[in-house]
């Protein structure tokens, strides 16, 4: 995850040269998701959409490996780091092990964010491959699912390589970036990014 101070140190865009984005192609609306849908819809990720301050880079790592739709995968034995470095497998709900082509999204997604001169990555938050804050501990459907603090691999994958990456619920950090994105934009103080919620504390201790 990225501490807010990196996201105030981002430069302020304007339309000749806006702030370039890399998005989890599902926080877009793109139907890219395990199930052919897009996981749902989260305004404050797509209110990005509406500044022409922004240029978006939309990529699906899981399609990109494994096509759309396809099987549910989390992380066993760690978080996204611990992937790459073979420390912790991806596996599929039925145990198929996806981890080389989890790998290869990975090296696809960072290939993208070089060439793009990403400043900032925004991921969908608790996928095996663009969670940034919190990933499942092992297979989600099982009946006591567990939840891990940590990032997916392809997240994982950009911040060792020094990209910024947020997520869909770090609402203090979104506050920032639409400040950037419109400086008449009043940052809302109260926000809080994920691991600062309720749930998370209690959960993580
Ligand atoms: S891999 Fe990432 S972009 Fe693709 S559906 Fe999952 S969360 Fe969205």
């Amino acid at each position: 995850m990225t501490d807010r101070e990196s996201l105030k140190r981002l430069r302020i865009p304007d339309t000749e040269q806006p702030l370039r984005i890399l998005m989890s192609a599902c926080l877009s609306g793109i139907r890219c998701g395990y199930d052919g849908t897009a996981n749902g819809e989260y305004p404050a990720a797509l209110k990005l959409l509406e500044y022409d301050t922004v240029k978006i880079f939309n990529f699906c790592p899981e399609e990109f490996s494994f096509g759309s739709p396809r099987e549910m995968c989390d992380i066993y034995g760690g978080t996204g780091f611990d992937v790459l470095d073979g420390r912790a497998r991806v596996l599929t709900e039925s145990g198929v092990d996806w981890t080389e082509g989890m790998l290869r999204a990975s090296e696809k997604m960072l290939e993208i964010a070089r060439r793009e001169k990403i400043e900032l990555a925004l991921m969908m938050d608790i996928s095996a491959a663009c969670g940034s804050q919190v990933i499942y501990d092992g297979n989600r459907f099982a009946e006591n699912k567990v939840y891990r603090a940590g990032a997916g691999v392809c997240a994982a994958q950009l911040l060792r390589n020094g990209f910024n990456v947020i997520s869909q619920r770090d609402y203090a950090s979104l506050e920032i970036l639409y400040n950037k994105l419109d400086p008449a934009h009043v940052i809302d103080e109260t926000k809080t990014d994920h691991h600062e919620t309720d749930w998370y504390r209690s959960y993580f201790g």
